[in-house]
């Protein structure tokens, strides 16, 4: 169980400006957002934290909604494009312990850089490569 203020705003114990709800999803503005539009998406089940845990049917119902809401949030506020992010783990940025996914609004100019991009010698790439494709069989 993880009980976080995600879990008040479910039960309608904290306020919130919510924009979807089904039986397994609620959606919801975020409170401090990096744009216009920025959206909260996430399961109802308390039961998880990040993307570790979440059961797939959970993560299946939360990705179709973004997916949804992805193009309606851009047409609402008249965007250039969204960005969709989610932070699993302290040291990944997540400071709440219910897993969402962000829906970033971005429009021309706006000036937000998200990634410094590095290279890859051609050795540690094929290293990186083996230790994944393992790692999926282990
Ligand atoms: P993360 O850093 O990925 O864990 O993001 C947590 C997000 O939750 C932040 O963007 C916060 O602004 C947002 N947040 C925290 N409390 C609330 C709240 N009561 N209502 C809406 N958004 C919230």
């Amino acid at each position: 169980m993880s009980e976080t203020v995600f879990s008040k705003i479910i039960r309608g114990e904290l306020p919130s400006f919510r924009v979807y709800e089904d039986e397994k999803v609620l959606a919801f503005l975020d409170i401090h957002p990096v744009s216009r539009g920025h959206t909260l998406v996430i399961p109802k089940n308390t039961e998880t934290r990040n993307i570790f845990d979440i059961p797939a049917e959970d993560w299946l119902a939360v990705t179709r909604v973004v997916h949804t809401l992805a193009r309606a949030i851009e047409k609402a506020v008249d965007a250039d494009g969204v960005n969709i992010m989610m932070n699993n783990r302290e040291t990944a940025g997540q400071v709440v312990d219910h897993p969402h996914i962000h829906i970033i609004p971005r429009f021309k100019g706006d000036g937000l850089t998200l990634w410094k991009h590095g290279t890859y010698k051609e050795s540690e790439a094929i290293d990186v490569q083996e230790k994944i494709r393992r790692s999926l069989t282990e």
